[in-house]
């Protein structure tokens, strides 16, 4: 077996920050093996026609990691490396996000292996249909929940609400959040995630103490957070030096023009071609003398083999485990602080939340209303966290972990009657 995929597997990272956790929460045993370990785990296999007439098989998963404190939520990826750990390590931190954010949700994650840009839109729309048809006794409004996430967006949460709605012969909107509005999604979702990475690094900046005026950031990813990132931080008036793409990193020092860049991006769907920028190596993006580095593209960005060469001060995880576990104790140690992608990219699930709210409530909230009840939550959950950190000289990710994790502990004890279970230590956490 291959030793680089065991030391950077996204659940075994997401264990160790549990562990740690636990062990500043003295969570007993017979807990820690409990909330660790998934509620659900399905596996489906499914065939769709292509649009040649010839048959395709597909491999998918949902995971439910816990419904303790609400209905799972999650978001569905589609990508070639989608696979089952790192469906569970997403599904686990989805539970550790909702709760330290204050979310009534529990976390689940679902994927499909698969190349979304080698297929028409017509054949996505029978993949999702198939994996909904095959889950469908696990989604539901008040038990398990989707949303986008890599490769997926408005059109695939469209297609899942109408073969569920379908399958249960009524129309049900709040079985998934991130659709199209014409179907009652939300205003303010599709930015929601950038947008809420705008606050949290403002916030991080402040208590660092750093202008953010003319500050230099890297961006890894220019997909639906990584594009409006860039985009509400270039507002803010930093100077976003480098983005990138699966394919091409671009860097201009003097800054780029994000709003031309998106217009070009989105005309050509590739960086190719744009000239006034050079053309970087990917790994170098992550190198550069930066104020801050976000990384929002895949897991395991930064690890033990890259983490030294880091020179941003300030790192905001907006993907879902950038940062392996070992690679926080290097990072720690060059005193670059790192807001944990629970707290990071909360801003996407909590305009899910709200989006779930409205459709239950048959409720249109204003983009107004919607933006500040965002930046209420983020605001409470970083002073939370940070304010953790200080008091218990940890870090955010652990403080972050620590709050999630005395939350979701006590709502099981309290569920299964554990009593006998040693209780919390840290219960001076307000
Ligand atoms: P997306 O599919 O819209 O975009 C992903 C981007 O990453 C694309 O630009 C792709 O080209 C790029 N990319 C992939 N591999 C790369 C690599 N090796 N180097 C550089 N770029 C690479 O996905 P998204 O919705 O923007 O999600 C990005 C990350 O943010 C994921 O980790 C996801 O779990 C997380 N996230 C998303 C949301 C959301 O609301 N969409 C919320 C919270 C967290």
């Amino acid at each position: 077996m291959n030793t680089e995929i065991i030391k950077h597997n996204p659940f075994e990272s997401m264990l160790d920050r549990f562990n740690k956790a636990a062990d500043l929460l003295h969570v007993s045993d017979v807990l820690r093996q409990k909330l660790q370990t998934p509620e659900k785990i399905v596996k489906v296999n499914f065939d769709i026609e292509l649009d040649n007439g010839q048959l395709k098989s597909f491999e998918g998963f949902r995971v439910v990691h816990s419904t303790v404190l609400g209905p799972s939520k999650g978001g569905i990826r589609y990508n070639t490396c989608v696979n089952l750990d790192e469906v569970k390590a997403l599904a686990a931190w989805m539970t550790w996000k909702t709760a330290v954010n204050g979310i009534p949700f529990g976390g689940a994650k679902g994927g499909v292996i698969c190349n979304p840009l080698d297929y028409s839109k017509a054949e996505l729309e029978r993949i999702t249909r198939a994996y909904t048809s095959k889950l469908a006794h696990v989604f539901g409004p008040d038990k398990d929940v989707p949303a986008p996430d890599m490769g997926t967006g408005a059109d695939e949460m469209g297609w899942l609400m109408d073969e569920f709605s379908k399958i249960h012969g009524k129309k049900m909107p709040g079985v998934v959040t991130g659709k199209h509005l014409k179907h009652g999604g939300s205003v303010g979702r599709v930015e929601a995630t950038g947008r809420g990475v705008s606050i949290i690094t403002l916030l991080a900046l402040e208590h660092m103490k750093i202008n953010p005026m003319g500050a230099k950031v890297a961006i890894q990813g220019f997909g639906n957070v990584g594009m409006y990132t860039a985009l509400f931080l270039y507002e803010k008036g930093m100077k976003i030096v480098a983005v990138s793409d699966v394919n091409t990193a671009l860097c201009n020092i003097y800054g780029l023009n994000i709003p031309e860049l998106i217009v070009y991006y989105n005309e050509n769907k590739s960086f190719a071609g744009y000239t006034k920028a050079n053309v970087i190596q990917h790994e170098e993006l992550l190198e550069l003398p930066v104020d801050v580095l976000i990384p929002a593209a895949m897991e395991n960005a930064i690890t033990d083999e890259n983490a030294g060469n880091i020179k941003a001060m300030l790192i905001v995880e907006v993907a879902n485990g950038p940062v392996s576990s070992d690679a926080d104790i290097i990072l720690k140690s060059n005193h670059v602080l790192v807001v944990p992608d629970v707290l990071a990219n909360a801003g996407g699930v909590t305009v899910s939340y709200f989006e779930w709210l409205q459709n239950s409530l048959n409720q249109k909230w204003d983009v107004a209303q919607v933006n500040f009840r965002m930046e209420q939550v983020l605001q409470k959950s970083f002073h939370e966290v940070f304010s953790t950190a200080e008091l218990y000289t940890i870090s955010p990710r652990i403080a972050a972990y620590v709050i999630a994790l005395d939350r979701v502990a006590k709502k099981t004890e309290e569920q299964m009657g554990m009593d006998t279970v040693a209780g919390l230590q840290l219960n001076t956490l307000k």
